[in-house]
């Protein structure tokens, strides 16, 4: 197979998904445009995505117990209760406010009539997350290295050395505002599209959970990449165990160039 037959397969596999993900756009532009313009979609696309997750994840499946990080740690139904009971706190005193005042003071999204093209999709994602690791990192990192931020604001985060996904937003208000404000204004900063800005708020959640739910699968999201790249469940969790460590929330190179990296087997 020669070089430029690859290249006019690749193309015409790129044109088909662009061409896909203009319909898709198409469609939802013709049929939902209202939803699509409302300042409130994105909050309720996160919190509904976040719940969702959780679901899928939780644990309760004896089936998956082999892929378990620390076997035999199973969150009770208080640790379980504990949990709830803060996320719903944030969720009524933070999260409600604050889609009540964009729907109030926001004025209607506008729609473009193209969609973005698939590259330029996941290359918008891929910024956005590697913009996100940085600002956490450092936000994670400041917590540490200040005892007075790490017991005011972030302690209630590291209640559980064995995590469990609905631990995940078991945060204080001030670490949910922050890190909804990078969430809200990084697709801003990037001038990503509206689709991609969507994809980005639902992956973050998705892969949030994923570090907390205490598995490492075969399917997790850290296999995908090689050298041990993106950080996954099991660094994640290694945080938990050990906080001075891994500190970032995705990729694994800032906690190598600052020198808190830390596999499992610590
Ligand atoms: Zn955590
Ligand atoms: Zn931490």
């Amino acid at each position: 197979m020669n070089l430029s037959f690859l290249c006019e397969v690749l193309s015409t596999v790129y044109d088909k998904e662009d061409s896909i993900l203009q319909q898709l756009w198409d469609h939802l532009r013709l049929y939902h445009s209202d939803t699509m313009r409302s300042p409130l979609f994105p909050v309720v696309l996160t919190v509904l995505s976040y719940h969702i997750v959780c679901d899928i994840m939780g644990d309760r499946r004896p089936a998956v117990q082999r892929f378990k990080i620390q076997p035999g740690k199973r969150p009770t139904l208080a640790m379980l209760l504990h949990c709830a009971g803060v996320t719903l706190r944030n969720h009524l005193l933070l999260v409600f406010p604050a889609s009540v005042a964009q729907w109030a003071w926001r004025p209607p999204v506008p729609i473009p009539e193209r969609a973005p093209t698939l590259l330029e999709l996941a290359g918008g994602v891929t910024g956005n997350l590697l913009l996100f690791d940085f600002q956490y990192f450092i936000w994670h990192l400041l917590h540490y290295k200040i005892r007075w931020l790490y017991v005011t604001f972030h302690a209630i985060h590291h209640n559980y050395m064995a995590p469990f996904a609905l631990a995940t937003q078991c945060l204080g208000g001030w670490e949910l505002v922050t890190v909804g404000l990078w969430t809200t204004l990084n697709p801003v900063l990037l001038r990503c599209h509206l689709l991609t800005t969507w994809v980005f708020m639902v992956v973050p959640v998705y892969v949030s959970v994923e570090d907390h739910c205490g598995y490492d699968f075969p399917w997790s999201t850290s296999r995908l990449f090689p050298f041990g790249f993106y950080g996954g469940p099991s660094k994640h969790d290694v945080h938990h165990q050990k906080p001075s460590t891994n500190f970032a929330p995705h990729f694994s190179h800032w906690d190598q160039i600052f020198g808190t990296h830390a596999d499992f087997s610590f």
